[in-house]
């Protein structure tokens, strides 16, 4: 079945959904972007990931183009259209159309397109048995908590684990410090019950899930340290696990072949996936509860 994109003002069949070849996102990854989970047909932390996507086009000295406000009943119109029930849906902003010149051009409108995928993030058969990383080296630039779409390094990260039979791939910068996931956030317990994290700065994406976590540790005994761990700590962990929008908490079983713990998901972990699914579906039912502020503002095509 056809989903429904939207493209530059336009709710379209995603066979006529087509951006331009001369479309800065395409010719120079100048872009950000934001994806936001749906549980229940309701989209879960909006305003936080909203919030992140105005501070990337931000940093990136874009046009103020669609306020947060605005996006929302886009994206609600879209996830309706689409009849999403669970899955994801995207934000992705260029800075636009023009003829290939490195500088900015000036009276350009951003070019936004939003679409969803049909996903089961919460009922993921994967989170029972959890997952494997390997670490590679972080060949990200150094604004990495800008959300871009430069995701080649993440995408060769990714492959270089599929190759080596894994799951995913665990970044570290030059002291064999894990900065992230390939698509994740990056987490450890320690053998004296401590959830270790690297603390925010421009070295990782500052995760709303990340953000999620923290705020549930209140809820176990776990004591937080925010600070860089090592590959030999993540090796040598009680437990490990990722944070994101599309996989919420995903346990970790294995870094570089090295088993964490019995190689199960351990019972933090576990218990801290319940919680913030279930922080996250309470959200995304408070969301769908409230109606749109402001009325849809859609940009002539
Ligand atoms: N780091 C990177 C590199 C990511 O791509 C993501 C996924 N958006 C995350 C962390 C997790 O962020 P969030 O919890 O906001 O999805």
């Amino acid at each position: 079945m056809s989903r429904t994109v939207y493209v530059n003002g336009e709710f379209l069949p995603e066979e006529n959904a087509k951006i331009s070849v001369f479309d800065r996102g395409f010719l120079f990854a100048d872009a950000a972007y934001e994806v936001f989970p749906v549980l229940g047909g309701g989209i879960a932390d909006a305003d936080a990931h909203l919030a992140r996507l105005a501070r990337s086009l931000d940093e990136l000295n874009f046009p103020t183009f669609y306020t947060p406000d605005e996006y929302l009943p886009l994206l609600k119109t879209l996830v309706r259209n689409n009849k999403l029930e669970e899955g994801l849906v995207y934000i992705q902003v260029s800075r636009g159309i023009q003829d290939r010149d490195f500088n900015f051009p000036k009276n350009t409108d951003p070019s936004v397109v939003m679409f969803t995928q049909q996903k089961s993030v919460a009922e993921n058969p994967v989170a029972k048995t959890g997952i494997s990383v390997i670490t590679v080296p972080d060949i990200r630039w150094q604004r990495c908590d800008i959300k871009t779409v430069g995701l080649l390094p993440a995408c060769l990260a990714k492959a270089e684990a599929a190759r080596q039979g894994a799951d995913d791939a665990w970044m570290h910068d030059e002291d064999n410090n894990i900065t992230e996931g390939s698509s994740n956030n990056a987490h450890i317990i320690t053998q004296d019950g401590k959830l270790v994290t690297r603390q925010l700065s421009n070295a990782i994406l500052h995760g709303i899930t990340r953000v999620s976590v923290l705020k549930l540790l209140e809820q176990t005994n776990l004591i937080l340290e925010e600070r860089p761990f090592s590959i030999a700590e993540a090796e040598a962990a009680k437990e490990a696990f990722c944070s994101s929008a599309s996989a919420f908490v995903m346990p970790v079983v294995k870094i570089n072949g090295v088993e964490i713990a019995d190689g199960k998901p351990g019972p933090h972990a576990v218990k801290l996936r319940e919680l913030c699914i279930g922080a996250a579906i309470e959200s995304a039912a408070k969301a769908q509860a409230t109606r749109p502020k402001r009325s849809v503002k859609v940009k002539s095509a």
